[in-house]
């Protein structure tokens, strides 16, 4: 604000001294003197000097012509003559330039023209009043006077129009008048140097030279002028063309910065993605460690995690003695019952709430692993003895059977546990692990749930094994035959049909009787193949019996069906397919199913006897007695006939005694509407009651033992009665025992 009022005042004062500087001029101006020359040069003041100033490309410096002709004007026709010529050259430049797009601010025309106007003035009273100065004491009109003439002129036009306009422009733009005095206007002084020389030159030419020869130095100037111009024009133009070259390289690397910052944001973008997809690959190699090392149901260890453990510690037992460990292998018990009965989702719900508890019972210093379907393993650290071990052990055992609910069924998970301690023969898990794999199976068919293992209990276990090795051949070896046990009617003696009984005849050990070896092919499964093959084999065989005479058309033959083939779905195709082959009538052939089997699970065994009987065969339930049937069940489920278990009919004495049991079964049977054969009769006694007690049918090695097939099939084609000679006259007889051959069938 202070500044404006100051710029304005300045303005206006510098105007104000313009008016008088110039009004002064024109008042003092000598009109005598006045002739067509100055009126020539008022003429080129106004058209022609505005336009020919040049600008020396980039730089300040400007050469014109102006000051050449205010100075000759000076020379001829005196001050105030200069001072006018410099007001109307200064206002014609300001208007050219206007015309030419140059903006002035507001009084700057009159300021410009005012400087121009005071200054010359200024420097003509300098000029006037200090004429003693050392050059001007030379006579006028000599070169030398001329010189220091110009020269002051010169000087003192460039002193007082510099320091004007360096005050009214350091005003208006709020700079220092010394930075605006060497920025803007000392660039002026070579204006006013050019001028003076060259109005120099004009004023000797004017004087002292003849027409001809200031022609001749007018053109020389004027084509000095054009070529300077030109060749001005040319530097302007290669400048202005570097100028756009520089511009468009600059813009090229604009655009290539920005290409390349648009390269660079795309490579950060590039990088993040790859360190994520890095970050990510990471973590999946973690969980691939994880998953390779640990089980996903439970997320304990696994086998192989558990291996890498177990054959470190063996290594560190070797070196040190101190370093004890025991190694507990957990096989939950009927396990695939339960996956069988609640799904296998709520089965390894149940395996899960097992794990977690086995983690519960344990030392953090102990560790625990899944190393199969229903199988852990337990590595207790720093226990010496299998005492302490047994402890651990029976311990798990009463917290894993602490039932539970899931999804509303009341569970108890209970297991078997085999120990194997630490041993320096051990060299590898697998050693350790098949020692305690021996004893938890030894736990399990003692029904102790703890076992510790024993080097006796390998060689048990290896014969086992071998055993199995070679029942699962016997079929290809041929060393399998079938026996036939006549079923007897007891009113009459006649033949009701066959009991089909498995012998194995060993090539090394000779008859093995099926006591020992069936539990064994259940176990391992093979029963379900020798089953079907002896389905087949029985079911050709009694086809072929039935076609030898009419009677014996509705010959029966029973086979026994084990538990394992009961629970397993492919029994009605098996047993379809014999009919098949055979083309028996279905009702011919009988299947035994034990009363322990049939209750195991009895709501399955209903279903599955509900779909046998279907199929038109007969259904007997054997060894009845024995199996804790509820009657609920044995009311429901679909079977023929009852077969009184042995040790019923052997318990009967000579006298008739203990058949209390016997009566309650075969008043059950009838009541159920079902046949009833008794088994294992080996006395009269034992015949002549049961018969009294209305048993119909019986078997036992009274009547006849297992035959062989030839032996079988000869009583057939001799139609005899199966009732002991003496049974029919009444008398009694001792007891038949069993001999060695008895059960070593098939030689009879
Ligand atoms: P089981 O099904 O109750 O068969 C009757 C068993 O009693 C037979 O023994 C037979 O020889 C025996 N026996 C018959 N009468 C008498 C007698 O008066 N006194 C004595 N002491 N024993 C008599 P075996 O053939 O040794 O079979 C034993 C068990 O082995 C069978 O009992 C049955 O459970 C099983 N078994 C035999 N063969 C097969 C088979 O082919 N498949 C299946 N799954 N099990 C079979
Ligand atoms: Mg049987
Ligand atoms: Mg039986």
């Amino acid at each position: 604000m202070y500044r404006d009022r100051l710029s304005i005042i300045t303005k206006g004062s510098v105007i104000f001294a313009g008016i008088v500087c110039t009004g002064l001029g024109a008042f003092y101006l000598p009109i005598s003197r006045i002739d067509v020359g100055y009126l020539a040069l008022i003429l080129l003041a106004i058209f022609a000097t505005p336009k020919m100033s040049l600008a020396l490309p980039r730089s300040r410096f400007l050469v014109n012509f102006s000051d050449a002709l205010i100075f000759l004007s000076f020379l001829l026709y005196g001050g105030e003559s200069a001072v006018l010529l410099a007001a109307v050259e200064m206002l014609a430049s300001c208007l050219y330039m206007r015309r030419q797009g140059v903006s002035f601010g507001r009084l700057m025309i009159a300021t410009n023209v005012s400087i121009s106007a005071v200054s010359i003035a200024l420097t003509y009273l300098i000029w006037l009043n200090v004429p003693r100065l050392w050059f001007i004491t030379a006579e006028p009109g000599t070169t030398q006077h001329l010189i220091a003439t110009l020269g002051s002129l010169a000087i003192g036009q460039f002193a007082f129009s510099s320091a004007l306009a360096a005050a009214v422009h350091g005003l208006k733009e709020e700079a220092g008048f010394w930075s605006i005095w060497k920025g803007e206007c000392f660039s002026s002084s070579l204006t006013q140097i050019v001028g003076a020389g060259l109005a120099g030159v004009f004023y000797k030419l004017i004087s002292y030279g003849d027409l001809m020869s200031s022609g001749i130095a007018l053109l020389a100037i004027g084509i000095a002028y054009l070529s300077y111009r030109h060749t001005i024009t040319e530097i302007k133009d290669a400048i202005s063309q570097t100028e756009a070259a520089e511009r468009e390289r600059s813009q090229t690397e604009r655009e290539r910065r920005v290409e390349a910052e648009g390269h660079s944001a795309q490579l950060s973008i590039a990088l993040d993605k790859e360190e994520r997809a890095n970050a990510a690959l990471r973590r999946s190699e973690k969980d691939l460690q994880h998953a390779a090392l640990y089980d996903s149901l439970t997320d304990l260890p696994n086998r192989k995690h558990f291996g890498d453990i177990l054959a470190g510690m063996i290594e560190e037992y070797k070196r040190n003695s101190l370093a004890t460990f025991q190694v507990l292998f957990l096989d939950i018990r009927r396990f695939k019952h339960i996956n069988d009965s609640l799904g296998h989702t709520l089965g390894d719900k149940v395996l899960i709430i097992a794990a977690r508890r086995f983690v519960r019972m344990l030392h953090s210093t102990d560790m625990v692993a899944r190393i199969g379907g229903d199988e852990f393993a337990i590595i207790l650290k720093g226990v010496a003895t299998t005492g302490k071990a047994q402890k651990v052990a029976r311990r798990i055992l009463d917290h894993i059977s602490q039932p539970f609910s899931l999804s509303s069924n009341r569970i108890s998970v209970n297991v078997n546990i085999g120990i194997a301690p630490c041993d320096s023969e051990y060299n590898t898990p697998e050693e350790v692990l098949r020692d305690a794999d021996i004893a938890m199976h030894h736990a399990v068919v003692n029904d102790c749930g703890v076992a510790v293992f024993t080097k006796d209990m390998r060689e048990k276990f290896l014969e086992r094994v071998n055993f199995e090795n070679d029942l699962r051949y016997a079929i290809d070896r041929g060393e399998l035959s079938m026996a036939y046990q006549p079923l007897v009617r007891l009113d009459d003696g006649g033949l009701l049909g066959f009991e089909a009984l498995l012998r194995w005849n060993h090539s090394e050990h000779g008859n093995i009787p099926p006591n020992k070896f069936i539990p064994i092919a259940e176990e391992s499964g093979l029963i379900i193949g020798m089953t079907n093959w002896i389905l087949e084999e029985t079911c050709k065989q009694i086809a072929s019996w039935q076609k030898i005479s009419p009677e014996l058309s509705n010959l029966v033959v029973s086979v026994n069906i084990s538990g394992k083939h009961l629970s397993n779905d492919d029994l009605m195709d098996d047993v379809e397919n014999a009919l098949a082959i055979s083309k028996i009538r279905p009702e011919t052939l009988k299947l035994e199913i034990t009363e322990s089997a049939a209750m195991e699970n009895a709501e399955h065994t209903i279903s599955v006897l509900h779909r046998l009987k279907a199929l038109g065969v007969q259904l007997s339930i054997d060894d009845f007695g024995t199996g804790y049937s509820s009657l609920s069940y044995l009311h429901r489920l679909p079977f023929d006939t009852l077969k009184i278990d042995r040790s019923f009919v052997s318990s009967v004495g000579e006298q008739g005694e203990n058949s209390e049991i016997l009566q309650t079964i075969i008043s059950l049977a009838k009541s159920l509407r079902k046949k009833v054969i008794a088994e294992g009769i080996e006395t009269a006694t034992q015949l002549l009651l049961l018969k009294n007690l209305g048993c119909e049918y019986g078997q036992g090695y009274l009547l006849a033992r297992p035959q062989t097939r030839d032996n079988a099939e000869r009583s057939l084609y001799e139609r005899r009665s199966w009732l002991p000679e003496k049974i029919n006259t009444g008398i009694e007889d001792a007891p038949v025992r069993p001999t060695k051959s008895d059960d070593a069938l098939p030689v009879f």
